[in-house]
């Protein structure tokens, strides 16, 4: 791979970058002052060599490391109580997040209600509810994204489910940032085609939204623009030849742009997708790849000339909003996406109750078009 795709970069944290980047995981654990790591995973990637090696290598710079590995895919409150435990009971002084967008935010919600006295729900992404919590009481976050998907080494906040409620909440809080991120594309060599698919849509549903949404942030925008570019010239190539290093180098950095650019907002593709991956417990990436297409035509009218614009940067022929309509669908197909909910486990039982999680969304705001419940329940059935 060329070394010209190995960098240092400062935002909106300090990323390092670039394949084999994981043997600096110890000198990093001292520079932010961790000496007893807690990592934090979920069980299958525990159970990878290079989570061993990690681990070992930490252990070897004579660093204590604990592991907690029972996350589950769409993690739970519960689990970020158990690890919560696990924290505490082990003296550790700091986390380190390793793995899938799962594994990430249940790391850094441990890291933040390490040191909190309310309950997780308390900091909800909600108007100011963030400045609830004791900023001292954060411990230090190292992450390392072992998929290209959900950005959420270089977000601030996690997703969890409340499992009484049933609902995907979002935790927010501006020190959850890892205080340092190893982006090595190596890690993701084994991550199998379908998972690899899953997860680069997510990272382009990202891109998409924040690009789509409303209001003025043209640093977004560009980081969006490219992001998508970044996953159309390499995601096919990723799922068809997982130990492509450049495919899975521009992957993993289209997921990063993905997680900055949706400062600047979502939209209907998260707001529908939350709640059917909260009853369902469905693949997220996957969910927002299935319900894309419905909401671009739901969107069409306000959206047009800013997709035709972007298909015009991807280079598509004939640069139009329908071009990009049908980039997507073939794209979809050749990663082998199913064209529907129905496709990936989800029954027509719930879209009511669906519909109304979908319009209170906090994403939901983020779309061009005002959803209310009537159109979330369009929009499932249509993707249905
Ligand atoms: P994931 O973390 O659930 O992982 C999916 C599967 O891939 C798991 O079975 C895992 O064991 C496996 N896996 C991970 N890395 C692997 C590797 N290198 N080789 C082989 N297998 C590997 O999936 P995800 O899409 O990365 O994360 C989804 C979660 O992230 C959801 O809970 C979603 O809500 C959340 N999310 C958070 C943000 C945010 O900003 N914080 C954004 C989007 C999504």
């Amino acid at each position: 791979m060329s070394p010209a795709l190995t960098a240092n970069w400062s935002f909106p944290t300090a990323v390092r970058f670039g394949v084999g980047r994981i043997t600096e995981l110890p000198e990093t654990c001292r520079a932010v002052g961790i000496r007893q790591p807690l990592f934090v995973t979920d069980p299958g990637v525990a159970g990878l060599p290079m989570t061993a090696a990690a681990m070992e290598a930490c252990q070897s710079a004579g660093l204590s490391c604990g592991l907690f590995a029972e996350v589950q895919p769409n993690p739970v409150g519960g689990n970020i109580d158990a690890g919560l435990g696990v924290y505490r009971d082990g003296g550790h002084d700091g986390v380190v997040a390793f793995g899938g967008g799962s594994a990430l935010d249940a790391g850094k919600l441990i890291a933040f209600m390490s040191g909190q006295t309310r309950p997780i729900w308390d900091f909800e992404d909600i108007g100011d509810w963030w400045t609830r919590a004791d900023a001292d009481g954060i411990a230090p976050i190292i992450a390392v994204p072992t998929t290209a998907g959900t950005g959420s080494e270089v977000g601030r906040a996690g997703v969890v489910t409340n499992e009484e409620t049933q609902t995907k909440k979002v935790i927010f809080h501006p020190k959850m940032l890892p205080s340092v991120v190893i982006c090595d594309p190596g890690l993701t060599v084994g991550l199998p085609p379908h998972i690899t698919a899953g997860t680069g849509m997510d990272a382009f549903a990202h891109c998409l939204e924040a690009y789509c949404a409303p209001g003025y942030h043209p640093m977004s925008e560009g980081i969006a623009v490219e992001g998508m570019r970044l996953v159309k010239e390499n995601l096919p190539q990723a799922c068809r030849d997982g130990r492509d290093l450049e495919a899975r180098a521009h992957m993993m950095s289209a997921a990063a742009m993905g997680a900055v650019a949706f400062q600047k907002g979502l939209g209907a593709i998260h707001a529908v997708s939350h709640p059917v991956g909260a009853l369902y417990d469905t693949h997220h990436g996957l969910t927002n790849a299935v319900v894309m297409p419905f909401v671009l035509r739901f969107n069409r009218a306000a959206i047009e000339a800013k997709i035709a614009r972007l298909s015009g940067w991807l280079g598509l022929a004939s640069p139009s909003f329908d071009a990009f309509l049908d980039f997507v669908l073939d794209l979809r197909r050749t990663i082998g996406i199913p064209n529907a909910l129905s496709d990936i486990g989800v029954d027509d039982k719930c879209f009511d109750l669906m519909a109304e999680m979908a319009a209170v969304d906090p994403t939901a705001g983020g779309n061009p078009v005002p959803i209310t419940p009537k159109e979330a329940r369009q929009l499932l059935e249509a993707a249905y």
